[in-house]
């Protein structure tokens, strides 16, 4: 807590202090018809934190939270931030043996869940050897229900109790290969995130920033940004494209995040509905390659409005952006980039000895600034090689273009040797996602005793799309033979991760059984 003459700021908890005594009167936090103004929830928080302090939550303790985008699930976020307690945002996708293994492993004290969830938590968090308590948002039978019990505290005074090096969030990635890792940022290593984003991004005054995707996932760092500049943070608790355009339009949204699949949706929406989307001015989008051909669509349906981000978990929130006066449908090589990279940070093109790539050539992308990881939560050995030589390995390949911006070639670990020659899969689904009639297409390599691995394309494709000969000639004309798949599976959907990443590891396992 702030005691007399003394402020803690360079936290996330003090930019939230902060933007409560800025910001009083204006509306915060809003979902659906629940709203919230700086000083109700500068109020709710402090009452927050003195109900975690009553179940003895304080600084240096350490909370999972699991449930819809709500106002409950920020305010509680927001008190931990303000208190000092560490978070580990989980998935409401992720699976029972995922989420027993999160909360074991994150070695949190308590588990706060919507309470639809609270009998499977209950269960999933008494296997863990902490065995954390569970707090309910809602009331459910047996648990304690965090909100009334915020309702009935005494608001602590307003201010940080954190300190910058104490870790503000565990957030778990990489779960696609193997067991997630705990990707652990210190408030002062979050705080320079968000100070970026807040920074270098295009954001209007006053912002109102819709939350489509889950605030377990990037959205939820979207509010400070939009706290600090005196803006309106909307959630909205599950997307569909109804859902969103109504949302957008009855609360006159600005500015949003979403992934490139619900772009996709939207768009086919938008072609058999339309689609209004009011006076949006900037829609946020990344997480994963977007198809440049849809890209240019939504550009002509929707207007100049798109931003790209280029990030992962361990820098978050971007690396590099491409803005919106950069999205220019007459380029489409621009397109493909992810644009330049933030002024905030140092990034190289590293090869496997640490060598600088050649002009123009690929090289393993690697940053260095206030903004990365602290490290990987009890994984010295992968945290020392993430962080090799002082700089974070990405694990994303990219080169650079004449003109400075950046081309993602692929992720490092998804290149297949085949016949020995290395194949980026996103080189061939560039080529086959362009083929009218191809929806949706991602390459894995399959274990083959020929080839080593065998470039596999699994696609969705319409009725009258081409034959697998045609598909298969169409690649090997552009990219060449070593590309060209051995095999093509048509399936009616691509799997997908939780935030609506294609999930290569599941899509994997259903090649090699079809
Ligand atoms: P995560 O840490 O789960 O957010 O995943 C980060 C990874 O998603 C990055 O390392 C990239 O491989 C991929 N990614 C993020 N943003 C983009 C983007 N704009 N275009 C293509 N891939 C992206």
């Amino acid at each position: 807590m702030e005691q007399g003459s003394q402020t803690i700021g360079g936290t996330l908890g003090g930019l939230i202090a902060a933007s409560v005594r800025r910001w009083g009167d204006r509306p915060a936090l809003v979902c659906g018809d629940q709203a919230l103004t700086y000083a109700e929830l500068g109020l709710r928080c402090r009452k927050a934190v003195a109900a975690l302090a009553d179940l003895g939550l304080a600084r240096g303790s350490a909370i999972a939270l699991l449930a819809p985008n709500g106002i409950d699930v920020m305010v509680a976020t927001a008190a931990a931030m303000l208190a000092g307690i560490r978070t580990t945002p989980l998935s409401m996708l992720a699976s029972d043996e995922d989420l027993a293994w999160l909360i074991a492993d994150s070695e949190v004290d308590a588990v706060c869940v919507h309470a639809s969830q609270a009998d499977r938590l209950a269960k999933l968090a008494s296997t863990a050897s902490k065995r954390p308590r569970v707090l309910t948002f809602g009331a459910a039978e047996g648990q304690a229900d965090l909100g009334q019990l915020v309702d009935a505290a005494t608001p602590m005074p307003l201010g940080s109790s954190a300190q910058p090096s104490d870790i503000a969030v565990i957030g778990y990635t990489g779960g696609t290969t193997g067991r997630p890792k705990g990707v652990v940022h210190s408030h002062r290593s979050a705080l320079a995130a968000v100070m970026m984003a807040t920074a270098e991004w295009e954001w209007p005054e006053a912002p109102r920033v819709l939350a489509a995707t889950p605030v377990s996932h990037a959205a939820g760092i979207l509010a400070y940004p939009t706290w600090l500049r005196g803006g309106t943070f909307h959630l909205l608790p599950a997307f569909s494209p109804e859902s969103f355009e109504a949302y957008v339009r009855a609360h006159r949204i600005g500015c949003t995040f979403l992934v490139p699949t619900m772009i996709y949706r939207l768009l086919d929406h938008a072609r058999d509905h339309g689609l209004d989307l009011g006076p949006m001015e900037t829609i946020l989008y990344g997480a994963a390659p977007m198809a440049v051909d849809r890209l240019v669509e939504a550009l002509n349906r929707f207007g100049p409005i798109f931003m790209q981000l280029y990030g992962q978990t361990e820098a978050p929130t971007c690396i590099s952006y491409l803005a919106r006066a950069q999205h220019q449908a007459a380029r489409p090589d621009r397109l493909g980039s992810v644009g330049v990279p933030l002024a905030a940070l140092d990034l190289a093109l590293l090869d496997d000895e640490g060598r600088p790539a050649g002009d123009g050539e690929p090289g393993e992308i690697c940053v260095r600034g206030a903004f990365v990881m602290e490290g990987y939560w009890k994984r010295p050995d992968e945290t020392a090689e993430a962080l090799r030589g002082g700089w974070l390995h990405t694990g994303d390949v990219g080169r650079f273009d004449a003109d400075g911006y950046l081309h993602l070639v692929d992720r490092k670990k998804d290149l297949i040797i085949s016949g020995g020659f290395n194949i980026y899969p996103r080189e061939v689904e560039d080529v086959i996602g362009a083929i009218a009639g191809v929806r949706a297409c991602a390459v894995v390599g399959v274990p083959d005793p020929l080839w080593g691995e065998a470039v596999t394309a699994a696609i969705v494709a319409d009725p009258d799309a081409p034959d697998d000969a045609a598909i298969i000639a169409e690649v090997k004309a552009r990219r060449g033979n070593a590309a060209a798949p051995k095999r093509i599976v048509r399936l009616a959907e691509l799997p997908q991760t939780a935030i609506g990443k294609i999930d290569k590891k599941i899509l994997r396992s259903i090649v090699a059984t079809q």
